[in-house]
């Protein structure tokens, strides 16, 4: 059996064409599937929409969370609900073309444990957006090791793979990123991203930020490093400027050194700050693996 996974925010628009097309292709399978979609706490008509869908097919299962929570813990309530041999993550707004899973069946049939579509095209995405991405998955992947250029959230997983995911116990979810970390036998497909259905993409500007945050702390340890080796840095350059210091003390001709003294404050006040404010980052990730407050709270299900 199959599960298809769906995260929606104020997709109710346009979500009973994508499902009738999601169902069609699903249909034409020859297996059996479930389909679950998870209202991530909308606004609009998606969670009535979803009720009437789930009346008109057996296979649709809904879940609403008592807010927006986001697209990362609308996933994982989703994940944790599937119960296929295989699960299937995609998008609401037909940005995950459904013409691509019987390919990705085949994959998994033919032994493949995750099959991850690859953005080759991004689409209509304006360059602003590509060159945000870009430069994101850039730094990630230096930081982390872990090249997710072009991943996107449209995977199908044997069930092993979900297994392993759900014993991933953090708070601070980044699917792409902790899919990757899993591991497993992997087969790539590309994919030209199309526009987007209906309504708009919902990611703020800040959302995307405290993900790329989430992304790079739950990743890499690199940035507290960092603070080590400009430490290091300063305490070599203190120690030659305190020779030089000394030096012209002695010989009886010290410095007016004003601007020296105003510069090194700059320099190293910022140089400070910044290390507590990456030191600050992952203790607030602690503060909230710690507090191990649930993902998501879900308000409703249709089965
Ligand atoms: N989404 C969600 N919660 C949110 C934001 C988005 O569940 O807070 C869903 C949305 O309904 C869609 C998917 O996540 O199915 C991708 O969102 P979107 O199309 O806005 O992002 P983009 O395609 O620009 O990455
Ligand atoms: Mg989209």
């Amino acid at each position: 059996m199959l599960s298809i996974v769906i995260p929606l925010f104020r997709e109710g628009l346009h979500l009973a064409e994508s499902l009738r097309e999601t169902i069609l292709t699903l249909d034409s399978l020859n297996m059996g599937y479930e389909v679950i979609l998870v209202d991530d706490g909308s606004p609009d008509s998606t969670w009535q929409v979803i009720a009437e869908q789930s009346k008109q097919h057996h296979a649709i299962k809904g879940i609403r969370l008592s807010r927006n929570f986001g697209k990362e813990a609308a996933l994982a309530a989703g994940l944790e609900q599937a119960s296929g041999d295989a699960i299937l993550v995609m998008d609401g707004d037909m940005q995950h073309p459904p013409t691509l899973i019987p390919t990705m069946v085949q994959h998994w049939k033919a032994g493949a444990d995750v099959v991850e579509a690859v953005k080759q095209y991004r689409g209509s995405e304006s360059h602003y957006s590509k060159a945000r991405a870009w430069f994101f998955y850039a730094l990630f992947t230096y930081l982390a090791g872990y090249d997710l250029r072009g991943a996107s959230d449209f995977k199908l997983m044997d069930r092993r793979v979900l297994d392993a995911w759900r014993s991933m116990g953090e708070r601070n979810l980044f699917f792409r990123g902790m899919n990757a970390w899993l591991g497993f036998n992997r087969v790539q497909i590309p994919f030209d991203v199309p526009v987007r259905a209906g309504g708009e993409s919902s990611w703020s500007f800040l959302q995307l930020i405290r993900l790329a945050i989430t992304a790079v702390t739950s990743f890499s340890s690199a940035p507290l490093q960092l603070i080590t080796f400009t430490g290091a840095g300063f305490a070599i350059f203190a120690f030659g400027l305190a020779i030089q210091t000394l030096y012209q003390k002695i010989a009886g001709k010290a410095v007016d050194g004003f601007t020296t003294v105003i510069l090194l404050l700059l320099v190293i006040g910022g140089a400070v700050m910044l290390g507590l404010g990456i030191i600050g980052t992952y203790i607030a990730r602690i503060y909230d693996e710690v507090k191990a407050r649930p993902r998501y709270i879900i308000a409703e299900r249709i089965d």
